[in-house]
């Protein structure tokens, strides 16, 4: 695909489906989407599904974008993920960017500007907990402190670190930076390997007394965790949405193997214990799929959708977790080879249960719902 018309949802998914998933093999094996590949990836559009007109992109609306995001996912996680990432990263730097720091949404949009979002830390939990600091120094700042499990970390030009300005661990104790990758000191040690969605260039970072200056600084200073929270009801239902993508080819490829696999003189598809296990997963994934588009028609309507972007994505937690198991067990022994898709399918959806916070804190998000409606 050469042209940067928008493509087709079909065509789009043909991309991520025959032109991307060859691939899979070699970045199973590197842990590196090979560079021709991210191209290609651009030319298909990936990367400037949701930006706005002004920056480059197609600003779809989030009903319009997960089609398009569902397709990608039933292909390579790492795949997935340059869409998920690229579509809802450029949104605190259009949103709290300086100028200079907005200008590189556009840049984000072609594929030629790589920007990973920094909150985790093995030292501190996430929030106000965050134990990275920054502290003035003239014109600048120092920042000391560590992030790790950073997606894409290894092809990154830029990193969105919140650290803590104060010693308060208050609400507005909190402030992001934009650290240019080239910063003196800065460590990016991208050996961190992952169960599965090989590819995605996770990485531990580390700065001890680096120093930034003021203009680096995204949005004001106190405003880190309005930041970090800025696209957060956008990212569940995106991120949602990836766990039907993948559950979708979890039970494709269930259904391809029931009916090809044949046991004492019959595929298995004939028997009603494959079957019942199809139609669980069949299930599954559509409510899956109506949770996340009814709380991408709230999103659009620009009404409050916090609550169902949570329910969403707990019930997708659970959904992609119960489909991928089914569909291991559909595949008997194979399934558990690494020749099987449903092998690397299965590693990828256990990501899941953390990218972006864990179930278990989206149990607490939804509950507190609960109590107070
Ligand atoms: C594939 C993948 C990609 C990721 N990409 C990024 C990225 O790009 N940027 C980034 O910053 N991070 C990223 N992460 C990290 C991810 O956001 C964290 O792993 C996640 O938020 C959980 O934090 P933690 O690992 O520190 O878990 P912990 O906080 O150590 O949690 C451990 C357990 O304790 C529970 N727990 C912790 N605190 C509480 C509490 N207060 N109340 C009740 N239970 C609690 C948790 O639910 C969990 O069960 C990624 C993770 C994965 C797996």
């Amino acid at each position: 695909m050469e042209t940067l018309q928008k493509p087709s949802v079909e065509e789009f998914t043909r991309f991520f489906l025959e032109d991307y998933e060859p691939a899979s093999g070699p970045i199973e094996e590197t842990d590196v989407i090979p560079p021709d590949l991210l191209k290609r990836a651009a030319d298909a559009g990936a990367y400037r599904l949701t930006t706005p007109t002004e920056f480059g992109g197609w600003n779809l609306t989030i009903g319009d974008y997960l089609p398009y995001l569902e397709g990608a996912a039933r292909g390579h996680g790492s795949g997935r993920m340059l869409v998920h990432l690229t579509n809802g990263v450029w949104r605190p730097l259009a949103r709290f960017g300086n100028e200079s720091q907005r200008a590189l949404v556009a840049g984000m949009a072609s594929g030629d500007v790589v920007v990973a979002f920094c909150l985790t830390e093995q030292s501190g939990g996430t929030g106000r907990d965050l134990k990275s600091v920054a502290r003035r120094d003239g014109d600048g700042w120092r920042l000391t402190g560590e992030k790790h499990l950073i997606t894409f970390a290894d092809r990154a030009d830029h990193f969105i670190i919140v650290v803590a300005t104060d010693d308060e661990r208050g609400k507005d104790s909190l402030t992001a930076f934009l650290v240019p990758r080239h910063t003196d000191g800065f460590e990016i040690d991208a050996t961190q390997r992952t169960m599965g969605l090989h590819g995605t260039g996770h990485a531990w970072l580390r700065y001890n007394d680096i120093y930034v200056a003021d203009a680096d600084r995204l949005g004001e200073v106190g405003q880190g965790l309005e930041v970090a929270l800025s696209f957060l009801d956008y990212s569940r239902v995106s991120l949602s949405n990836c766990m039907v993508g993948l559950a979708q080819r979890a039970l494709d490829e269930a259904a391809a193997f029931a009916k090809e696999r044949t046991t004492f003189g019959q595929p298995i598809a004939t028997r009603q214990a494959i079957q019942t296990h199809l139609a669980d997963m069949y299930a599954d994934v559509s409510a899956g799929r109506g949770l996340v588009r009814h709380a991408a028609a709230l999103a659009d309507a620009g009404e409050n959708y916090t609550a169902a972007a949570s329910t969403a994505k707990l019930f997708c937690l659970n959904m992609v977790g119960r489909v991928t198991d089914l569909s291991l067990r559909v595949h008997g022994g194979y399934g558990y080879t690494t020749d099987a898709a449903i092998e690397r399918i299965y590693r990828d959806a256990r990501g899941f249960w953390f990218e972006e916070g864990t179930a278990e804190i989206q149990q607490l998000v939804v509950a507190r719902h609960v109590l107070d409606s």
